[in-house]
Parts: structure tokens; C-alpha cells; sequence
């Protein structure tokens, strides 16, 4: 395996200093939504045809980077998304480096990465991890995917007696507000199979996500004056709460976890005349997701008729299971069990309780698997990574990229 722990630390360490952070409130307003991202696309940009690639940015704010093959292999595309989330402040941030020693981390602000909450830390005793100066986020998710790719990209293209095919890379904005595969260009992509490196722990990947519909449920009232309601008042605030009510709550985001999917109204809004509900359907099984989104218009349906109410019900897929298209494409994942193999990282699956950037490639039919960045506590002020995780999954990539072109 190569030892990539200190320029792949320094490459990230530099990207965590733009500001990145986006911001859900913009979504369809401006793209990329916080300016910062379109500085670092433009960065990256220019770092990609220093190495020689032929890159596109244009108004969907995807970076996109070719890397000439010099085999005939399939093509293949690595993506990471630039943005990084809001839940705790993500600008600003002042990347800590430490030799873990055992032990809490204390960082300014009275932020502490415990020992006991993170088992993982023993995997890297005597080594580097990267925290923040614990005010902020540390931005791994996903600006240590965007550095692995690059570093790999790097590797290739100083090492041409590494054999692959055509690679793309793809760097997306916005995946943390959900818009950044709103305006992919689909078009442009030749990849046969992509990868996302955006995962966690080192040697977890993931080909399996949930699949998600959302469901507006709109319900029209009869208003009357209250004092001559008797009969005639149809209140639309008690009609969608017998709505929510009737929706099995121990089938909740609150009480399931594993492979169990979920009903979950996030969304309620209205008055007597009218009232709005946001409903979001949850389930890895396709079939028990299609019964789902059934369920909700059963019992819509006979709630309607129940208060003699007039209920609007519009139903979409966000996004579906991209073990569907990776399924259809085994060497998707066997690529990446094999290229650990082969490095002697220890790779194992597990499932995403939510969606990826992969799962909307998947469903154009690019099979798109996860793959770890080494991040922890992702989104939080005690985020970390280890050093030697980021050095695995930049080994993993070339191999994959070898693996291609072996077949
Ligand atoms: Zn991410």
C-alpha cells in the first residue's frame, strides 16, 4: 500500500479552509447556494488541468474532470460533493492536527471527541487525526472524498504504468440541502459505474439506500361562522390531524432502525379552510414501499369521506434504492471488495438509512456504491478523522481504477 497520510492530510487540511457551508433556505433561489462553492469548484477546476484533464463547469455548477485512459477499459467515475452541512456552524474551520495518544481530545471551546463514544480512536493510536478547533465542523463530509479523489487523480497521472481506463470526476455542490443532482449533467457522463466517496469508517461501503417519496396532502375545509357550525363546519386542522394520528407511529423515523422502513409527517401547516401536510415514505423493499405510499391514500381516502372534506393528495419519488441498479451490475461492488482485497483493507457493506448523490445516478441506471472517507461524527463539532483511513481510501481508488483495467 502507498503512503499517502501526509499529502492527502495536507490536501484536505487546505480545502477545509474555504467556506463551504450551504444553505437549505436558497435551494431554487441560486445554484451553487452559498458562494463559496463555485470558489472551490473553480479551484479544483484549475487543479485538474494542471494535472491534464479536460474539465467542464458550467451552469449547473458540477465540476466535471476527464482523465484520459491509456488502456481501453470501461470508463469509471469518482464523485464527491464541495458543500458541507449547517447543522452545527461549517465556515471558519481551523483544521487541529493530533498524534492520538489514548484518551479524550480536548479541543477550545470545551469540545471534547471522548474516548468512550469513540471506539474507533484505538484504530489509530500512535497516529494522526484531524479534528476542528471544536467552534466549528470539520468538513470531512466531503471535502476528505473530494482530497482522496484528487490524490488518487494526482497518483495516475504521475505513475503512467498504472493501467485504466477513461476516469471521470464528478464534483457536486449542495448534496447537504438535497438539490446538488438537480441539474447533473447526465448527459455529459460516460462513466459505465461511478463511485461516491463520501462514507465513514474505514472499510464500510454502501450499495443499498432507502427508497423515498414524499406526499402533500392537501385538505380543503368547508369554513363556517363558529357560532353556526353546528353540521356545517368541516375544520381542515381536524381533519389532517385524524390524518397524522391514524399513520402507524410505532412505523416512525423515532422507532425504527435496521431494514424497517417508515411513515413520517415532517410538514403541517393551515387553518379551518385548509390545511397541508408534508408525509415522507421510507423503505429499502421496493414492494413495501409501493404498499406505503397505498396505505397513506387509504386511509386520506377514508378520511375524506368520514368528514365529507375534499383532499388533494400529490405523491413523488425522491429517490430510489440504488441496489436496484447495482444489482444489474455486479462488478459495481465486487470491484471494490476485490481492490480491498488486493491492498489488504478489510471492506465490509452496510446500508444507508437515507439517500446518497449515488442513489440519483443509480436510478438513471449508473450503478454508484459508497465509499469510506475515514470521517466520524459527521455534521457535529466533535467530528474526526483518521489520517491512515484517508491514505486507505486513496489506495482503494487507484486499485479500483486497476481492477477496471484488468477485466
Ligand atoms: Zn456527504
Amino acid at each position: 500500500m502507498i503512503d499517502f497520510k501526509e499529502s492527502v492530510s495536507n490536501r484536505f487540511i487546505r480545502y477545509t479552509q474555504f467556506d463551504t457551508m450551504s444553505d437549505d433556505s436558497l435551494v431554487g433561489k441560486v445554484r451553487p447556494t452559498t458562494p463559496g462553492q463555485m470558489i472551490l469548484l473553480k479551484q479544483l477546476k484549475k487543479e485538474l488541468e494542471e494535472l491534464g484533464l479536460e474539465t467542464y463547469l458550467g451552469k449547473e455548477a458540477v465540476l466535471m474532470g476527464t482523465l484520459k485512459g491509456n488502456t481501453s477499459a470501461k470508463t469509471i467515475g469518482f464523485m464527491a460533493h464541495v458543500d458541507t452541512a449547517n447543522d452545527v456552524m461549517g465556515n471558519g474551520v481551523k483544521a487541529q492536527r493530533h498524534v492520538y495518544r489514548g484518551g479524550d481530545i480536548k479541543l477550545d471551546n470545551g469540545t471534547v471527541i471522548k474516548e468512550s463514544e469513540n471506539r474507533d480512536l484505538e484504530l489509530y493510536m500512535g497516529e494522526e487525526v484531524i479534528t476542528s478547533d471544536g467552534s466549528t465542523l470539520l468538513g470531512s463530509d466531503d471535502k476528505a472524498g473530494v482530497a482522496e479523489i484528487m490524490e488518487a487523480l494526482t497518483y495516475i497521472k504521475a505513475h503512467p504504468e498504472v493501467p485504466h481506463g477513461d476516469i471521470e470526476v464528478f464534483f457536486t455542490p449542495d448534496e447537504e440541502t438535497g438539490s446538488g443532482m438537480d441539474a447533473f449533467p447526465f448527459d455529459r457522463k460516460k462513466s459505465v459505474c461511478c463511485y461516491t466517496i463520501d462514507g465513514g469508517r474505514e472499510g464500510e461501503i454502501e450499495s443499498e439506500c432507502f427508497n423515498a417519496a414524499s406526499i402533500e396532502v392537501v385538505v380543503h375545509g368547508v369554513s363556517t361562522h363558529l357560532g353556526s357550525a353546528r353540521g356545517k363546519l368541516v375544520n381542515a386542522v381536524t381533519v389532517a390531524s385524524h390524518i397524522v394520528t391514524s399513520l402507524p407511529q410505532s412505523e416512525s423515523p423515532e422507532a425504527t432502525d435496521g431494514r424497517y422502513g417508515y411513515y413520517c409527517v415532517l410538514g403541517f401547516e393551515g387553518n379551518q379552510a385548509k390545511a397541508k401536510l408534508d408525509i415522507f415514505i421510507r423503505d429499502f423493499d421496493s414492494k413495501c414501499f409501493d404498499e406505503r405510499i397505498e396505505n397513506v391514500e387509504r386511509v386520506v381516502r377514508s378520511i375524506e369521506a368520514l368528514y365529507h372534506a375534499k383532499i388533494d393528495i400529490n405523491k413523488s419519488v425522491t429517490y430510489r434504492n440504488m441496489a436496484i441498479a447495482n444489482s444489474k451490475l455486479p462488478e459495481a461492488t465486487k470491484s471494490i471488495m476485490e481492490a480491498g482485497e488486493a491492498l489488504g483493507i478489510e471492506i465490509y457493506e452496510s446500508i444507508i438509512r437515507g439517500g446518497t448523490d449515488g442513489a440519483r445516478l443509480a436510478e438513471e441506471g449508473t450503478p454508484c456504491p459508497n465509499i469510506f472517507t475515514g470521517g466520524h461524527n459527521l455534521h457535529s463539532l466533535e467530528e474526526w478523522i483518521g489520517v491512515p483511513a484517508m491514505s486507505k481510501s486513496v489506495n482503494l481508488i487507484i486499485e479500483i481504477a486497476r481492477w477496471w483495467a484488468s477485466k
